[in-house]
C-alpha cells in the first residue's frame, strides 16, 4: 500500500485530467468512493470527471458532487472524448472491465494510466498499472480513506468527502454489521464523523426515504412472492417486469429486499430475482461460510463477495427460479451442516 500510494502521489504532483469510473448499477459504495475521491483530487488542483456506466438510485443523488456526474449511457460521445483525453483513470469498486459494460471499450482504448482501488476477489491485474486491492476491506470507500492517509492527504478531509465515504462504508457493511466491519472501520468512521459527516442524517437519507410504492412492493414481495425451502435453509423472492411496473418501480427500489429473506430464522442462503432492463438480475446473500460468489460465478456470469454477490440469468424469471431451486438442492449438504 505505502509504495503504491507513493507512486500515486508522484503521479498526482502535477495537474492532470482525471476520470473516475465505477461499476454498472452503481451502489452506495461505488458512488461514495468515486465522489469522495473526486472531491479530494479537485481540491489538489486536478480536472476530474466521474463517469458511471449507467443511472443509479435516487437516494444517492444528494451526494456532494452528484450534479457533475456523467452517465455513459446516453452521453457516449462526450464521455468518450473526455476519456480519450484523460491522463489518469481511476477504476473504483470493481476488478474486471466487464463490470463497466459499454464504457469498457473507451477505457481500454485510452492511453491514460489506470489506477484500481477495489475490494473484490481476484482482480484482473492487466487492467491497471497501479493496483490497490484489499479483499478484506469492508468497502472501497474505506480504502479511499486509507489511500488518502497513505499519501498523507487527510488534511483535505472535508465534510463533503466525509459524507461520501461514510455512505460507502455504511452501505457496504449493512450499517456496520457485516463481518468485514472491523475496529479499523470504526476508527475511520469516527474520523469521518469528526470531519462533519452527519451520520443520522445520512442514514435517514439512504434508508428512511422510500416512496410509498417501494414499501408496498416490499409488502407484496414478503406476503406473496417469498418461497421458503426450510429443509435446505434457503429462500427465494422473485419479481417480473410486469410486477415492477405495477408498483411504479424506480431504480434502487428493491435494494435490500433480499435481506428480509435472509433475516428469517434458519435461512442461510437468500436469492432475489428480478427482471429489469430486459435482463433477469440476481442478488445472492448468505450467512456464515456459504460462498455465494462461487454460485454467482458458476451459474450466473457474476461474482462479488462471499456473503453478497450478484449475477444475471439468460432465461425467464420462472426458469431462473427452477434453476435456483436445483442449485439449492445441489448444495443441501453445505446449507444444512451445523456450524
Ligand atoms: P447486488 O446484489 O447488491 O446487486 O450486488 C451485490 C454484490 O455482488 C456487489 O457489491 C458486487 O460485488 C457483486 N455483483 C453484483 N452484480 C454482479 C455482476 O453482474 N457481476 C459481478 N462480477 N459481480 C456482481
Ligand atoms: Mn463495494
Amino acid at each position: 500500500m505505502k509504495e503504491t500510494a507513493q507512486a500515486l502521489k508522484n503521479l498526482l504532483s502535477s495537474p492532470k485530467n482525471i476520470v473516475i469510473t465505477t461499476h454498472r448499477g452503481p451502489d452506495g459504495d461505488a458512488m461514495g468512493s468515486s465522489l469522495g475521491l473526486c472531491n479530494l483530487l479537485q481540491q489538489i488542483g486536478h480536472s476530474v470527471k466521474v463517469i458511471t456506466p449507467n443511472e443509479y438510485a435516487d437516494f444517492l443523488h444528494w451526494l456532494p458532487g452528484n450534479e457533475d456526474v456523467i452517465i455513459y449511457e446516453g452521453n457516449e460521445e462526450e464521455a468518450d472524448a473526455i476519456t480519450a483525453n484523460a491522463d489518469l483513470i481511476f477504476l473504483l469498486d470493481f476488478s474486471h472491465l466487464s463490470r463497466i459494460a459499454t464504457f469498457a471499450d473507451a477505457v481500454k482504448k485510452s492511453k491514460a494510466t489506470k489506477v484500481m482501488i477495489d475490494h473484490h476477489q481476484d482482480p484482473d491485474r492487466e487492467i491497471a498499472e497501479l493496483i490497490f486491492s484489499d479483499t478484506t476491506a469492508c468497502s472501497t470507500a474505506q480504502m479511499v480513506y486509507e489511500v488518502m492517509d497513505a499519501m498523507e492527504m487527510t488534511s483535505y478531509l472535508n465534510k463533503e468527502i466525509a459524507e461520501c465515504l461514510y455512505v460507502g462504508i455504511m452501505t457496504d457493511t449493512g450499517s456496520f454489521k457485516y463481518a468485514s466491519t472491523t475496529a479499523k472501520t470504526h476508527h475511520i468512521v469516527a474520523k469521518l464523523i469528526a470531519a462533519g459527516a452527519e451520520n443520522t442524517k445520512i442514514h435517514d437519507l439512504i434508508y428512511d426515504n422510500s416512496s410509498a410504492n417501494r414499501i408496498k412492493l416490499l409488502g407484496y414481495c414478503l406476503n406473496e412472492k417469498l418461497r421458503l425451502y426450510p429443509e435446505n435453509n434457503a429462500a427465494i423472492i422473485s419479481l417480473t417486469a410486469e410486477e415492477l411496473t405495477r408498483f411504479e418501480f424506480k431504480k434502487g427500489d428493491t435494494e435490500g429486499f433480499v435481506n428480509f429473506a435472509l433475516g428469517i430464522k434458519g435461512i442461510k442462503f437468500a436469492v432475489f430475482i428480478a427482471e429489469k432492463d430486459g435482463m433477469v438480475k440476481l442478488s445472492l446473500r448468505s450467512k456464515g461460510d456459504f460462498k455465494v460468489n462461487e454460485i454467482a460465478n458458476k451459474y450466473f456470469k457474476g461474482g462479488g463477495h462471499m456473503n453478497a454477490s450478484g449475477g444475471i440469468s439468460e432465461v425467464s424469471v420462472s426458469e431462473t427460479i427452477t434453476k435456483t431451486e436445483q442449485i439449492i438442492k445441489e448444495y443441501k449438504t453445505e446449507l444444512t451442516k451445523s456450524n
